[in-house]
């Protein structure tokens, strides 16, 4: 992050350099634009200028001064090309270019890995509402996108543009489709919706108090949940007259309340339609930039002790990366029996008797074709042991 801010200091600086630049050759070409046409103006009117003895003097400053302001000019530009390149070290110096070193091909190995790459970019685009960039990227990686995982994010994306736009409708018929997943939840997404309604009806004034009234109905549904929102929200008539925004209730009036609605709903859609709500690119990256200084660290202490093969092991880091509790997502289970936390090549599996240990310490349990379970001693078969999901 201090490497950002250092670099965005020097090109903040940079700009300035430029558009300070840009300003004086614009002023100095205007300067002498005007030179040049008094000049021709001074030529037009001397009828003897040609004569003139100073004809030659005068051509002369004249191209002395074109010439002066040329080379200020150019050495000035010449100026910005060295802050320019002064940027490029500035990058050098505040991040580490190691992370260059990263091995795509280990990472993405073959062809499903780019595909499962792009496809997550391309989601990523979906959910930030960037939809043509992610059609885009879709047509370029030649991704296959299925219309009924497309529809979603359209969807959501249109219906929080509508809600930026002060439209509650599109999210209110959402919520009449959803009604019963949204209920699941206890999501009070549609009372806020028409909550929203009635306000933007209300704050009119007088003319629209009948409106207002009438559009009230709509909080009958929810009385036996939202009893205390509602009385509040009808306290409001008793300040139409007067205006809301000299009223107990002017926080209702702000604008906050439509960002905090876009927030509610994508939070909402995203839990009844069962995706998170950031995406997992931007959540794999941000617990990267998280993980990745103490990585370089020990890649460097490894290196200087010229053991490599700490980083062999794809599965297992050499050092535990402690990340932000909100990145916090899988539980992770270590077998009792060999110590061992599981992986994907050996994991959990749940034996008949409930106990849960590692597929490596079953193997080793096995006697014939029976096992024992460590722990109750129930004998059961191996192959009855089901494997679990974190
Ligand atoms: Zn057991």
């Amino acid at each position: 992050m201090e490497g950002c801010i250092n670099t965005e200091k020097d090109v903040d600086k940079l700009i300035i350099k430029f558009d300070t630049y840009k300003k004086q050759t614009f002023q100095t070409f205007e300067h002498l634009v005007q030179h040049i046409e008094k000049l021709k103006e001074d030529i037009q009117n001397e009828a003897d200028f040609q004569n003139s003895k100073s004809q030659h003097t005068v051509i002369a400053q004249a191209n002395k001064k074109l010439k002066s302001h040329g080379q200020k000019l150019s050495s000035q530009h010449k100026d910005l090309h060295s802050s320019v390149s002064r940027i490029g070290k500035t990058v050098d110096r505040n991040f580490d270019m190691e992370c260059g070193s990263i091995n795509m091909h280990e990472i993405l190995p073959d062809h499903a890995h780019h595909t499962l790459f792009n496809q997550a970019i391309c989601e990523h685009f979906y959910r930030q509402g960037s939809v043509s960039i992610a059609e885009s990227i879709a047509k370029d990686a030649n991704l296959q996108i299925n219309d009924k995982w497309r529809q979603p994010f359209v969807e959501m994306n249109d219906i929080i543009s509508g809600l930026q736009n002060k439209m509650v409708e599109p999210a209110l018929e959402w919520c009449a489709r959803n009604r019963e997943q949204l209920h699941k939840e206890k999501s009070d997404l549609e009372f806020k919706l028409h909550r929203l309604k009635f306000i933007e009806l209300i704050k009119k004034g007088p003319s629209h108090q009948h409106f207002a009234l009438q559009y009230s109905r709509h909080f009958q549904q929810f009385a036996p949940v939202q009893c205390k929102e509602i009385q509040q929200l009808m306290g409001c008539f008793l300040f139409v007259k007067q205006g809301l925004s000299n009223s107990p209730y002017c926080d209702m009036l702000s604008d906050d309340i439509w960002a905090e609605i876009c927030m509610d709903f994508l939070h909402d859609a995203c839990r009844v339609t069962g995706m998170s709500v950031d995406s997992p690119l931007t959540t794999s990256f941000s617990a990267g930039c998280q993980a990745l200084p103490a990585l370089l660290a020990i890649k460097s202490v490894i290196e200087q002790r010229q053991c490599s093969g700490a980083l062999s092991n794809n599965d297992e880091l050499p050092i535990d990366i402690d990340l932000d509790a909100c990145q916090h997502y899988h539980s992770v289970f270590a077998c009792p029996i060999l110590r061992q936390q599981t992986t994907v090549k050996n994991p959990p599996l749940r034996l008949v008797c409930g106990h849960v240990i590692s597929r490596d310490a079953l193997t080793k349990l096995v006697s014939g074709s029976k096992v024992k379970c460590p722990y109750c001693p129930v004998e059961q078969s191996p192959n009855d042991a089901k494997e679990v999901f974190f």
